[in-house]
């Protein structure tokens, strides 16, 4: 028998994040006869609802609620239970996001359900994930009927636009009960940088630049190419070489670049997550056999603070940024 599976989107400042249409690639490889349900969460939500509908053909199931405006923990996997636990589902898929793997813990103690989080393949109903910075690939089965999973954001393509029948909504009041915390307010952090959302070449800077004094190399370098920015691994901030408003990754922000140039980045995971998406990807790296390589469209074995020097004396030979004749490829 086919399973039922439940997407839970995201809604964030009107509208549904790409993470959400991800799940639903997941969720046709999970069960590939029987379309999901996505679940989805708000206040004024009926167009948003229909929207996605059409987008996926999938059947909605939209929930809306005073105490659903901005996402709360508490209020959120309430709902949830209410309307999930009658409906007894196989599968529920969340993003790993931060409103994922926040939800998800609690979600499956309330379905007692198997809770199987940053899921990045998925093999039948083994699914794998990485451990230990990426170093490790570990497969996790269910034993329970069901299970609780969040996917980590980049490991699945997002739906394409669904040419068959648009889902049905229903529509679901939820008021009354009263919460136990209270979202106020959700405002953009003021060390988001949007120089790195715009930017078309990222010259991003792991622990291997070896120290703080590094970063200016990798800021002449990024100087090179117009519409450029530098980038960072967690690494870098907690060291405090650069601001967090610079680290790219699961919960620093997400890039998709023309040009991504990775410094001494080992490439974990939740590096990797931020900044797969760029379109030309070049990896600098002591380490023959370090994760980044798997991403990378061109590997540099080499240490970077030869390598970089080198790089831009060479690049001394052209004119400067601005003035160069256009090239194919050429960012
Ligand atoms: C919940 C959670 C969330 C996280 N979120 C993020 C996130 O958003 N973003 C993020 O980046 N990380 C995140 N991390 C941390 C992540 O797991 C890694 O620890 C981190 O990305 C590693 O940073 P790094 O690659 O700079 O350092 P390392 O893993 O230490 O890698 C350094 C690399 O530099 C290379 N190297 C050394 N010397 C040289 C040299 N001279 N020349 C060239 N290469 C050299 C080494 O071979 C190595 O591959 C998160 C972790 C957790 C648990």
């Amino acid at each position: 028998m086919e399973k039922d599976t439940y997407i839970i989107a995201e809604y964030i400042k009107g509208s549904i994040p790409g993470e959400t249409l991800e799940m639903v690639t997941f969720a046709g490889e999970l069960s590939p006869k029987k379309r999901p349900t996505i679940v989805l969460l708000g206040r004024d939500i009926a167009g948003p609802a229909q929207g996605l509908a059409e987008k996926t053909g999938c059947d909605i199931i939209a929930v809306m609620g005073e105490n659903l405006e901005l996402y709360n923990a508490d209020t959120y996997r309430r709902a949830l239970l209410d309307i999930l636990l009658p409906l007894a589902p196989t599968w529920v898929c969340l993003p790993h996001t931060a409103m994922g793997y926040d939800l998800a813990p609690g979600l499956s103690v309330g379905l007692k359900a198997a809770c199987i989080t940053g899921v990045e393949a998925i093999q039948g109903r083994t699914f794998t994930r990485s451990a230990y910075a990426g170093k490790f690939l570990v497969d996790i089965s269910p034993t329970s009927t069901s299970a609780v999973l969040t996917v980590l954001p980049g490991s699945f393509r997002p739906c394409r636009d669904f040419r068959g029948p648009v889902g049905r909504v229903t529509t679901v009041e939820r008021s009354g009960s009263s919460p136990r915390s209270w979202t106020l307010e959700i405002k953009e952090s003021p060390h988001r940088d949007s120089a790195l959302k715009d930017a078309e070449v990222i010259v991003s800077a792991g622990r291997g630049i070896g120290k703080k004094e590094n970063v200016d190399l990798l800021k002449r370098l990024a100087t090179l190419f117009p519409r450029s920015a530098v980038g960072a691994s967690r690494s870098v901030c907690d060291l405090g070489w650069l601001d967090y408003r610079h680290q790219i990754g699961t919960t620093g922000q997400t890039v998709s670049p023309k040009l991504y140039i990775a410094c001494g980045i080992s490439g974990a995971i939740q590096h990797v997550s931020g900044m797969k998406g760029s379109q030309t990807i070049v990896a600098i790296n002591t380490d023959p056999s370090a994760s980044i390589f798997r991403v990378a469209h061109y590997c540099v074995v080499e240490d970077l603070a030869t390598f970089i020097p080198l790089l831009i004396e060479e690049s001394g030979d052209l004119p400067p940024a601005g003035h160069r004749p256009p090239q194919p490829g050429w960012p």
